[in-house]
């Protein structure tokens, strides 16, 4: 057997740790960072400025896992899904979305999900496992370099509620904003959350300067409890005291993402509400219209109650915009296609 620490899970600071013990040089742990998170090196012996010794002792000391690409499908719209196959045969989904100059990447941060929002196939499919900092980072890692695609923005709001994997999540973080990793500005990384208080707090402590989405989707517990049952655990007070002391504290601007669901939630009277939670956070509210397809027997708001939803968050000073799903032709949303795959 090899060996089982994968590289990829190692922030730069445990690296040159590891290369102290070995009486390496420091910069020779800043070369390894830079072969694997700039020049797109997929195996130790394409390090070729490493003295053979080091590459031989780095083979037999780490494993540097590559995802593999189990399928790729295009939308119409341009949105592209990928589905990755992991090393234990699981698989995740990654949706790049190009928008004007930007393409967005929507990572997943594990297999599945705990948390059940009734909308939601990667909650239906129940939870597999977390993905480590080195699955997080593949996915990058593979648009960037073998599709040469130019990343411009990232979030963390495919597969998986990543507060639920909050160590690994930050140490992929770290390795992204790294000047020796990524080299990514902590303003273009953005994790979404149902609302995990501790994580959110603890997220703030460590001062990662990321910013935060939060999935509110209902403005009264009641509601809120039915269609993310983790309200139960927090209620929408107590994520909105944490979400509005993390913008505080951070300086970061908050998004709250709410799913428009015909007669559930797109009432003039939510639309108050929203505007007034909204307004605590100083937030700006995407407005998603329902995806059909993703829940049970829900189906989205009418256009003209959109609209109607829209303009009474903006008469009330909060800025929003519906912002269409996109590659709905794909599967797109909500973990479909992983959850096709497996549940097949
Ligand atoms: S919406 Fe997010 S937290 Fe809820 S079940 Fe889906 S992946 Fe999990």
């Amino acid at each position: 057997m090899g060996p089982v620490t994968d590289i990829g899970n190692l922030i730069f600071a445990e690296l040159r740790a590891e290369f102290d013990g070995w009486g390496e040089p420091a910069y020779r742990a800043k070369q390894v960072f830079e072969w694997l998170y700039q020049k797109g090196a997929d195996s130790f012996s394409a390090m070729t400025d490493l003295p053979k010794g080091l590459r031989q002792r780095l083979e037999d000391t780490f494993r540097l896992g590559v995802l593999e690409l189990a399928e790729q499908l295009r939308s119409e719209d341009g949105t592209e899904k990928f589905l990755f196959r992991l090393t234990d045969g699981q698989l995740i989904e990654t949706v790049l979305i190009p928008s004007g100059s930007r393409r967005t990447l929507c990572l997943s941060t594990q297999v599945g999900c705990k948390f059940a929002c009734v909308f939601c196939a990667s909650g239906a499919g129940g939870f597999e496992r977390n993905l480590v900092p080195s699955e997080m980072l593949g996915q990058i890692l593979f648009l960037r370099d073998k599709l040469d695609v130019r990343l411009t923005n990232f979030v963390f709001m495919g597969m998986g509620e990543p507060l639920d994997n909050l160590d690994n999540l930050v140490r992929t973080v770290r390795i992204m904003n790294a000047p020796e990793g990524m080299g990514i500005a902590a303003r273009r990384i953005t994790i979404s959350t149902v609302g995990i208080v501790p994580a959110i707090e603890k997220l703030e402590g460590l001062g990662l300067q990321v910013s935060l989405s939060l999935s509110l989707h209902a403005t009264t517990d009641e509601l809120r409890s039915r269609l993310l049952p983790v309200n139960r655990k927090y209620p929408l007070a107590a994520v909105i005291k944490a979400a509005a002391h993390y913008a505080r504290t951070t300086g970061r601007m908050i998004t709250i993402e709410y799913i428009l669901i015909s007669g559930l939630n797109d009432t003039a009277t939510d639309a108050r509400r929203l505007a007034s939670l909204a307004r605590k956070l100083r937030a700006k509210v995407n407005l998603i219209p329902y995806s059909p397809g993703c829940g049970p027997g829900f189906r989205p708001s009418p256009g003209p109650r959109q609209e109607a939803f829209l303009q009474t968050l903006e008469s009330l000073g909060v800025g929003a915009t519906v912002r269409r799903s996109k590659g709905g032709d794909i599967r797109a949303a909500c973990g479909q296609l992983a959850g096709k795959k497996r549940g097949s």
